[in-house]
């Protein structure tokens, strides 16, 4: 039978321990977040190795007296909190449990060394596994400097659960980031292996602290919020539609400067857009929401990231507001989610001749032009039987075509009657078998529609053929014939591209180099965030790539792999690559365009699973103008 024992303390430090310092970048969040309670204006963080090897935090802070420094490592030890009902009446430092410094002390080899601004000199103490060993004086400058180093090095179970050295060096970086966000009055840096991650200049100023984090891309596309209502206040940036990502990894939500975490604000934050965001876009933003502290529980969760709001509803709206008020005051480009209004997110060689030819090869996007024109279409009041009988003048029987509608719905009238060249509508991301490429022999070409639409006549039908859908499709399945024969042709970048990356992008992105080589990628590190691509799959679109790049390594860093699904990956680099809705193709590009489309499995619907052709039949055609009923 087993016996009740009372656990020794160094045995319950390391359970809890397991509680709070669940991997390196909970130490850093700790020990960043004590020297900001203890009002440094300077926090230094080096880490190598991820920070499992080596984890350093220095600041300027007050330091601690000589005589309190062996009491700050034990359990329930902290100047912060000296009663139940201080917890009451709300606490506004970060830490209050006083088990930080006990739980990091015990799973690994730490130092400190710490002085005070009235004491000559300062000390330092060396912990093992949570056992003292020198407890000394030791010069130092008025603050603190914690150095933890091989984390859990007594707790092989722990140590087995950490993961590579870049995811962990990437979560250092976002939860570093996260907390300067929190504080732009301090400054706040990150080395890594003795480089420069990021570092904010701490002079109050939120915008400039996200340029220096997320760089001109985001930090030149910033809606400015200031809300107020009753007991609710919100401030911070949020980004224009442009700049929304595929994740809600920038959704940067603060509570009294505090980040968390909360489905009902994420959802509030996003529902403030409306329909300026696509489905799966997520936006930039980095804001605080300020209430008072009792209307707000931040002890839900042992590390704290959730919070529950005393009036969450409340809060909710509020936030949505603030968001829609800002987006609607006119400082935000309103058709933003245009792609040609999308910022480049990169920047151009730094060789002025190299910017001049990039400059002049960087061709005006008219997509945006084409886009806006097909809104009018679409918002072209579908005509019925009825409308049909009573009008005397010639209706407006121009096909209702909208871009990114499936068929069905996009021929007027009579719907039913207009059949898509095959039936690939109930799972039109499938490839389907090389079936009914016959569909395209024969054709004669009549001429095309707004230089998007090719129409062929072949016997008693019509066929519309849509440009962009079908060499996208032509693209996107020779990609992934070359990739399954693990040879994508390659084309070496002339003039290389850089792309800026954020710093946990940064921090990430060399781990997926062969993932990137396996899509006929090669890049190279590029210093300071930037990396500088040299090859890319033959035909890629090379003024889009930078957006090319940073959504597959999006996609990589959410946990996708291109060997499970090169698909997601091949479909972008195909789509960007193709020729555009609204380029005028010429009679030998249309007469190609054709005869590839013949050789595909799968030539009727492009990768996202749109129509590349559509057929409209002589008696269709004859039922519009009343000849037949
Ligand atoms: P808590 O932060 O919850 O009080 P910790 O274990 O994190 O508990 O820290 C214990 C105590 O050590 C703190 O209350 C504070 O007095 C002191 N301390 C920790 N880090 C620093 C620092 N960087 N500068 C000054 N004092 C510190
Ligand atoms: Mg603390």
């Amino acid at each position: 039978m087993a016996r009740i024992i009372i656990l020794d303390e160094l045995t319950a430090n390391q359970i809890a321990a397991g509680e709070v310092v669940e991997r390196p970048a909970s130490v850093v969040k700790e020990l960043v977040e004590n020297s900001i309670d203890a009002g440094a204006t300077a926090v230094r963080v080096d880490i190598r190795g991820g920070g499992i090897k080596y984890i350093r935090v220095s600041d300027n802070g007050c330091g601690i007296a000589s005589e309190d420094v062996a009491m700050a490592f034990e359990r329930h030890a902290t100047s912060k909190l000296r009663t139940a009902n201080d917890l009451e009446r709300g606490i506004t430092t970060n830490g209050f449990r006083g088990e930080a410094l006990a739980s990091i002390a015990a799973v690994s080899n730490l130092e400190m060394i710490t002085k005070t601004e009235d004491s000559d000199s300062g000390t330092r103490i060396n912990i093992s596994g949570g056992e003292v060993m020198n407890l000394c004086p030791h010069g130092a400058p008025t603050g603190t400097t914690i150095t933890v180093k091989d984390l859990f090095f007594n707790t092989p179970a722990r140590y087995k659960f950490l993961k590579k050295d870049t995811y962990e060096g990437a979560a250092i970086a976002e939860l570093l980031s996260r907390l300067a966000l929190a504080r732009p009055e301090v400054a706040i840096s990150l080395y890594s292996g003795g480089d420069k991650q990021f570092a904010t200049t701490g002079n109050g100023n939120l915008k400039e602290t996200i340029y220096s984090i997320f760089g001109a891309a985001i930090a030149d596309n910033l809606v400015a919020v200031c809300y107020q209502e009753n007991s609710v206040s919100i401030d911070g940036y949020i980004g224009i539609p442009a700049i929304a990502r595929g994740n809600r990894a920038n959704e940067i939500l603060y509570c009294n400067g505090r980040l968390f975490r909360s489905k009902n604000m994420t959802t509030a934050l996003e529902m403030g857009y409306g329909t300026r965001l696509m489905k799966k876009q997520y936006p930039f933003a980095c804001l605080n929401i300020r209430v008072a502290p009792w209307a707000v529980d931040v002890n839900v969760h042992p590390q704290k990231t959730e919070v529950r709001f005393a009036e969450e509803v409340k809060v909710a709206d509020a936030l949505r507001h603030a968001v829609a008020d800002a987006l609607a005051e006119g400082n935000s480009i309103p058709d933003a989610l245009l792609s040609a209004k999308r910022q480049p997110t990169y920047t151009p060689a730094p060789d002025p001749e190299v910017q001049q030819i990039l400059a002049e090869l960087r061709v005006e996007e008219p997509k945006a032009a084409y886009e806006r024109k097909t809104v009018e279409f679409v918002q072209k009041p579908v005509l019925n039987d009825a409308d049909l009988n009573k009008t005397t003048e010639t209706p407006s029987i121009a096909p209702e075509i909208t871009h990114t509608e499936p068929v069905k719905a996009s021929v007027v009238p009579p719907v039913e009657e207009l059949t898509p060249v095959d039936l690939p509508q109930e799972t039109p991301q499938e490839i389907q078998p090389a079936a009914g490429n016959r569909e395209f022999d024969h054709m004669d070409y009549m001429g095309s529609l707004w230089n998007t639409y090719l129409i062929f006549q072949r016997d008693k039908d019509a066929i519309l053929i849509d440009q962009h859908a079908a060499h996208e499709r032509i693209r996107f399945e020779r990609l992934l014939a070359e990739y399954r024969r693990g040879e994508i042709e390659q084309q070496q970048m002339l003039f290389p591209i850089t792309v800026s990356l954020t710093s946990s992008e940064y921090a990430a992105v060399f781990s997926y180099s062969s993932q990137f080589e396996s899509l006929g990628v090669d890049f190279e590190d590029f210093g300071k965030n930037t990396i500088v691509v040299r090859a890319i799959p033959t035909n890629a679109d090379t003024d889009n790539f930078p957006e090319t790049f940073v959504y597959m390594l999006d996609r990589l860093m959410s946990g996708q792999t291109v060997s499970a699904k090169p698909e997601t990956f091949l479909y972008k680099i195909a789509c960007t690559g193709a020729v555009k809705a609204n380029q005028r193709l010429d009679r030998t590009e249309i007469d190609r365009l054709v005869e590839d489309l013949k050789t595909l499995d799968n030539p009727f619907n492009c990768p996202h699973g749109r129509p590349t052709a559509i057929k409209l039949t002589l008696s269709d055609v004859e039922k519009m103008f009343r000849r037949i009923l």
